[in-house]
């Protein structure tokens, strides 16, 4: 489709064309069966197939462990940042939080209202550019979970680690880096990630929550914050979001057809790794972020001049590569570079990247 830009928004963002060109096809009759899935009951046959594949080619992925729930959820991650206390305050009530950008504070500021909720480090004093160490020391030994923002969309940081919490459960949000690299899901009590990014149309969230941390919601947190309805029920407790829940299984089913999300990867390294190399070499533009802590999904970069940076998204824009503004909070540019976005995005960003140099040094 010569009409299509590259999208280089942090979300939503670009989805596979082939997946989009597949359900353009069946849109209006999915598979023969005379009506779209927008149109199809819940509890129909067909849809029945298309959740329960979805999720069996999610576990398949991302090698999900069986004593691990999987849910596909409403809200937004926006959501999960109440119902994980709602639902993991179950002891002491206490919680420890790494503060590593507005999402991650956005949560700490929601666990706030339930509990006994600890910032244990933050890199907020130098304005989010790295991820803290934290150990095991630095958690408290009653905490009834530890709280992270495993990739920050909007500064463009990255865990290069995963935190020893011992037997505290860890809780991540994935939002913006779910599927681009492999994890060990046991180290995790409960991971959740917003579609928009790399896994389908906003709507839908996926949750993955070990099973024996179910079912600790207190008599006041309202059933359909409960997760334990939504993994009784399949995620089918009510009407599900079926259109957004049937593109994120195609999309997964897709990543099983490239080979997997360690097929991804590889390619997600190559990609941020011409961006970041690019922007090391040149005098021009800089990244701000300390580079073991770099994310592969979320490239921010600026000229030191404000100005300079607006125009630049402008020029970039006429030239095909929209929404390359950095987060409105910030400024600068963002090159937001998930699974969708081909080698030929990054080749032709960084190719315009030359050129604006050249023309305004
Ligand atoms: N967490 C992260 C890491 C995000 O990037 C975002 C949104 N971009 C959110 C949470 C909030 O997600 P939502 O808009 O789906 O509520």
């Amino acid at each position: 489709n010569q009409n299509r830009v590259f999208n280089f928004s942090a979300g939503p963002s670009m989805l596979p064309l082939n997946v989009i060109e597949d359900a353009a096809a069946n849109l209006a009759d999915y598979e023969g069966c005379g009506q779209s899935v927008m149109e199809m009951s819940h509890r129909s046959k067909e849809f029945g197939k298309i959740i329960e594949d979805a999720e069996a080619n999610l576990r398949e992925i991302m090698n999900i462990p069986d004593n691990y729930k999987v849910m596909f959820l409403q809200g937004g991650g926006t959501l999960q940042f109440a119902m994980v206390p709602l639902n993991l305050l179950r002891a002491s009530k206490k919680a420890d939080y790494v503060v590593t950008g507005s999402w991650a504070k956005k949560a700490y500021k929601e666990a706030a209202k339930f509990g006994d909720i600890k910032v244990i480090a933050s890199s907020e004093e130098n304005t989010f550019t790295y991820i803290p160490e934290i150990t095991k020391e630095d958690i408290r030994p009653d905490a009834d979970y530890v709280y992270v923002c495993y990739n920050n969309t909007i500064y463009g940081t990255h865990y290069p680690y995963i935190p020893d919490t011992g037997d505290i459960p860890l809780v991540a949000d994935m939002s913006s880096c779910i599927l681009s690299e492999e994890i060990d899901v046991s180290k995790f009590g409960l991971i959740f990630a917003g579609a928009q990014k790399n896994v389908g149309p906003a709507g839908m969230t996926i949750v993955i929550m070990r099973e024996d941390l179910l079912g600790f919601a207190g008599d006041t947190v309202p059933t359909y914050l409960d997760y334990k309805t939504h993994a009784e029920n399949d995620s089918m407790y009510n009407t599900p979001p079926c259109f957004a829940i049937y593109i994120a299984g195609e999309v997964f089913k897709n990543i099983k057809n490239m080979g997997g999300v360690g097929a991804l990867n590889k390619v997600n390294v190559e990609k941020a790794g011409k961006l970041y190399d690019y922007i090391d070499a040149s005098d021009f533009y800089q990244c701000p972020i300390r580079e073991k802590d770099r994310s592969l999904m979320n490239v921010v970069f600026v000229t030191g001049d404000a100005d300079l940076d607006k125009k630049f998204v402008a020029e970039a824009k006429a030239e095909g590569m929209v929404n390359l503004n950095g987060h409105r909070s910030i400024g600068g540019m963002r090159a937001s570079i998930y699974n969708a976005m081909p080698m030929e995005g990054v080749n032709k960003l960084i190719e315009f990247m030359k050129k604006f140099e050249a023309e305004n040094k």
